[in-house]
């Protein structure tokens, strides 16, 4: 328990080393796709389905129950619209390419119920498929007469 971790250096964080400002929306409802349908139930006082993992079926629930199981992130802990800190994220992905990065966070404020949007693209970001297709471009190019 007394090992301390050793942080990891800041070129492999995806909130680290930003080359671009991150893009913030404030929203009254969840801009990623994830729990859209669920929010508009609990908004209507609607049942909404249980987590799998504790139970089955539908209830109606209120924001906090719903969101219970959803963590904070540490790293963005602040609601953009009222900079409470009683948030918790429910959506957020990465995506790595060539030491390039990409990313996604949506945050439910508890005390404002606004979701609040960060997204990051490194400057010169290409998914793989981007990577290739570029690639194969230039050899085409090069190949040319
Ligand atoms: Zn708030």
């Amino acid at each position: 328990m007394s090992k301390e971790k050793k942080p990891l250096p800041d070129d492999v964080l995806y909130n680290k080393n930003l080359r671009a400002p991150v893009k913030t929306e404030i929203n009254p409802a969840p801009k990623a796709r994830v729990h859209q349908r669920e929010w508009a139930k609990i908004m209507n006082g609607d049942p909404v389905e249980i987590n799998p993992s504790v139970g089955s079926g539908y209830k109606i629930m209120t924001v906090d129950e719903w969101s219970a199981r959803w963590k904070r992130n540490d790293d963005f802990p602040d609601c953009l619209e009222c900079g409470g800190k009683k948030t918790k994220e429910h959506h957020f992905t990465q995506t790595w390419c060539r030491g390039k990065k990409k990313w996604e966070s949506e945050l439910l404020c508890l005390d404002c119920h606004s979701y609040s949007w960060r997204s990051y693209s490194d400057p010169d970001f290409m998914t793989p498929e981007e990577y290739e297709k570029q690639r194969w471009e230039s050899l085409m190019a090069e190949a040319a007469p």
